[in-house]
């Protein structure tokens, strides 16, 4: 059973492309290899930027969830809705597809919880608390790092504007950060969400969110928290990926932290390699930066132009497995599982080129060793694990 926790080809898939049609070179998932890399259960991500704000959010995300139901209905012999452990089962016997939806970006719930009960009918079973966006509830990672740069910055007598894609808002104090708010962290509407997000049955997505969210979130859940697609900051030193300290966090709550395969969040120097790739084409870069266009959109622009070079910056595939070994040595098999972002991703790990090839990584886990009870859990049973005590 192959459970895979993050996938966004919803966005190309509201662009006007068929996941019907084989998309190979287009994007890197289609029903036709959902099922040759075996995948069982699919997470699609109900995703929105920040431009989506109140009054736009919510309407956005329902319109991705008609599209998912209309797809699962077009094709009744190979997919289906799964909002239970038991449908789930049901799907995996079956052979289908089935079909589970994780909302990315608590902003798409515009601060209203009767939104968010409403999103949890329709079959969304996770919240990431944040995309790269606060709200006004809760900080992201980019945010809650943008305003530590800041503070140096300030600290340090320099006021000049801080890099990255974070916007800087006059905060009720008048010292400007990049949330608009005095402290970090879930405020106490922030709270009312995830218990009532624990209520529901909805798990509780820490992928995105800063560390001072990933805490308090983490301090009052009653039930297992999921990772829904981050990896290891000791081994590659990104915003989006998890300490030490918030690993075993995890490992104590009993969630499970679901890999991403962005070679960026994998590999320390694939920003570099990067850079220097998009050096080389310098001024097509600034064509596309004049366009306004945000900065993966054209990451993703570039790699689809350029599949030669975007190959070679690609890491091997066994790097991936280090971060997962790193994380089974800390807390344990029970804590880990997949989260790919395939098509939110504009790289990936050599060999992994699309949702084709997971057999490639229950062929990894063999070699490195883990027995089949192990691979059972890593590669869906954890999920299962967490989405039943979910529901209870
Ligand atoms: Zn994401």
């Amino acid at each position: 059973m192959v459970i895979d926790t993050h996938n966004d080809v919803m966005i190309s898939i509201l662009e006007g492309l068929k996941i019907e049609d084989d998309l190979t070179g287009k994007t890197h998932s289609d029903i036709g290899r959902f099922k040759k890399g075996g995948v069982d259960i699919q997470i699609f991500s109900i995703w929105s930027d920040e431009r989506y704000e109140k009054g736009k959010g919510f309407n956005y995300a329902n319109r991705q969830i008609d599209s998912l139901y209309s797809i699962v209905m077009r094709n009744p012999g190979k997919m289906m809705m799964v909002k239970t452990p038991g449908e789930l089962k049901l799907a995996v016997q079956q052979k289908k597809l089935g079909v589970m939806m994780g909302l990315e970006g608590g902003h798409m719930i515009e601060d209203n919880l009767q939104y968010l009960d409403s999103l949890y009918k329709r079959g969304v079973r996770y919240m990431t608390l944040t995309w790269n966006n606060s709200t006004s509830w809760a900080t992201s990672a980019a945010d809650e790092t943008a305003n530590k740069l800041l503070k140096q910055k300030i600290s340090n007598g320099n006021n000049s504007q801080i890099s990255g894609d974070s916007v800087l808002v006059a905060s009720p104090t008048g010292v400007p950060n990049a949330f608009g708010r005095e402290g970090a962290g879930l405020n106490e509407l922030g709270k009312q969400i995830v218990r009532r997000m624990n209520e529901l049955g909805m798990l509780v997505d820490l992928s995105h969110v800063g560390e001072q969210t990933f805490l308090d979130a983490i301090a009052i859940v009653t039930k297992p928290v999921i990772v829904s697609h981050s990896c290891v900051y000791s081994l590659c030193p990104h915003r989006r990926n998890l300490k030490d300290d918030q690993i075993k966090a995890v490992g104590k709550n009993g969630g499970v932290i679901h890999l991403n395969f962005y070679s960026g969040f994998l590999d320390s120097n694939y920003e570099r390699r990067k850079a220097a790739f998009f050096l080389n084409h310098a001024k097509e870069l600034d064509s596309l930066k004049a366009l306004k266009w945000p900065s993966f959109d054209i990451d993703i622009w570039m790699s689809k132009k350029y599949p030669g070079e975007m190959q070679s910056l690609r890491p091997p595939l066994s790097l991936l497995l280090d971060h997962l070994d790193y994380i089974v040595k800390m807390i344990g098999v029970d804590h880990v599982g997949l989260g790919s972002d395939f098509d939110g991703i504009e790289s990936a790990p050599q060999e992994l080129d699309d949702v084709a090839d997971f057999p490639l990584i229950t062929k990894g886990l063999l070699k490195r060793g883990y027995n089949k009870k192990e691979i059972k859990k890593i590669l869906g049973g954890n999920f299962l694990r967490i989405f039943k005590a979910s529901q209870l």
